[in-house]
């Protein structure tokens, strides 16, 4: 039988989540966004609440809670601005995940306990100016020199880019299979802020996500120690994709939060505007508005949980993480659509939240796989064009 219940841990997380970011960042949330300001206290409140570390076992810092956990959590941060879920995205989905999942128990200690302590602030940095979707099209190379590596090349689009402390750096360490776009060339590398040669800076003028902090990291012969190569050497395409998979679950999950944030401004204004003589929430067209919120959010919930599930029992999931990912950020774009709607001219403007939905959603729709490729990830899994590979090393369950 499946079991649809969620626990008391489960509860518990969510309420911890949207007690933070309900009362510190929803407050002031409007007014950084209008400013394009990034609160550095917010992150901190998270540490305090242990949040960083939701789903890594105790002995590597972290609360113990699983996946599906996370997933809450995520939902939770999103609720209030998207901002708030894309640190669970980069720190926990797309770092801390790969590093519990192919680190060494030294990178274990080094790396993963002060990130899910909230000691140290961790992202990813795989775009580069000339590659997205196009991974082996990427230009970074780390050139071996003895027990370090030489690294020179530039990433783009790299969320908390200014303030993390540690990156998860691809790049090419074997120039030869790069020319013939052989993917085990590729290799991934832990790279501090502090090592010498390593300069980041602030992409203004976004879209959406504007209390948040997008940019570029550029390495210019940064020494990195042998160390901190995570995996073996020739592993990073490999390691790049099981990111994806913590990555996308996150956003798929906290996306579900963005569907419920328009369901609900949407459904305050609508009791009280009046059009025709009654308040809008009769009118039928308004009322498939609401019915397709309403279907994005409890599908696109079954979708991530599901994939949660496989992840907490150790299981492969990157067909139905990708699935979500592309369901869920769909939904939320047309949920976000349709509340703007909703609000007619009101929407319009920044005195109602639903503008800033509408801005929001629109990135998860590119980051973490566009639609476009989740589609083609779907339709090759269908057609057998595309199957899972073993792997060295699986996300460990619960
Ligand atoms: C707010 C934000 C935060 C981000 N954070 C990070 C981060 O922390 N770390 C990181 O590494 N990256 C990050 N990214 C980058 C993001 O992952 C890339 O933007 C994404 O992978 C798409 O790459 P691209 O922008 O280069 O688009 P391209 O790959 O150039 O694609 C352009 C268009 O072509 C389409 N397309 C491409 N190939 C195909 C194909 N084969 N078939 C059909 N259509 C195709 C795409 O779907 C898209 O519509 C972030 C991006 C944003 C906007």
């Amino acid at each position: 039988m499946i079991d649809f219940e969620l626990t008391g841990d489960h509860k518990t997380a969510a309420d911890l989540a949207r007690d933070v970011a309900g009362k510190y960042l929803r407050p002031q949330i409007a007014e950084l966004d209008r400013q394009q300001k990034y609160d550095p206290e917010f992150i901190k409140r998270l540490k305090d609440a242990d949040l960083l570390g939701i789903c890594f076992p105790e002995k590597y810092g972290g609360m113990g809670l699983d996946y599906i956990a996370l997933g809450l959590v995520c939902e939770e941060m999103e609720y209030v601005d998207t901002t708030a879920r894309v640190i669970f995205s980069v720190h926990i989905g797309l770092n801390s995940m790969a590093i519990y999942t192919w680190g060494s128990e030294e990178q274990k200690q080094k790396y993963l306990i002060p990130q899910a302590k909230g000691e140290q602030i961790a992202t990813f940095g795989l775009t580069e100016p000339a590659a997205g979707s196009d991974a082996i099209g990427i230009l970074t190379t780390a050139r071996k020199a003895g027990e370090k590596y030489i690294l020179n090349g530039e990433k783009m689009w790299i969320s908390l880019a200014d303030v993390a402390d540690n990156f998860l750096i691809f790049a090419w360490t074997d120039t030869e299979k790069q020319k013939k776009r052989d993917h085990t060339g590729l290799s991934a590398f832990i790279i501090e802020r502090k090592f010498a040669g390593v300069t980041t800076g602030a992409i203004h003028g976004k879209l959406g996500v504007r209390a948040g902090i997008t940019g570029w990291v550029a390495m210019q012969d940064v020494e990195v120690p042998a160390a901190n190569l995570l995996g073996y050497e020739g592993e990073g395409f490999k390691i790049a994709m099981s990111c994806l998979d913590g990555g996308r679950y996150t956003v798929a999950a906290g996306s579900t939060g963005l569907i419920r944030a328009c369901m609900d401004a949407s459904k305050e204004y609508a009791s009280t505007r009046k059009t025709f003589t009654q308040t809008i929430d009769h009118h039928q067209l308004v009322k498939e508005m609401f019915a397709e919120m309403i279907y994005g959010y409890e599908a696109g919930r079954l979708l991530w949980l599901q994939a949660g599930w496989l992840k907490n029992k150790g299981l492969r999931s990157t067909r139905e993480t990708s699935l979500a990912k592309w369901f869920c950020t769909d939904q939320a774009e047309k949920a976000a659509y349709n509340a703007v709607q909703i609000h007619g001219a009101y929407g319009f403007s920044d005195e109602y939240p639903v503008e800033r939905f509408f801005r929001n959603s629109k990135g998860a729709a590119i980051y973490e796989g566009t639609r476009e490729i989740h589609k083609l990830m779907q339709a090759d899994y269908f057609l057998g064009f595309r199957t899972d590979h073993e792997v060295r090393c699986l996300l460990p369950g619960v």
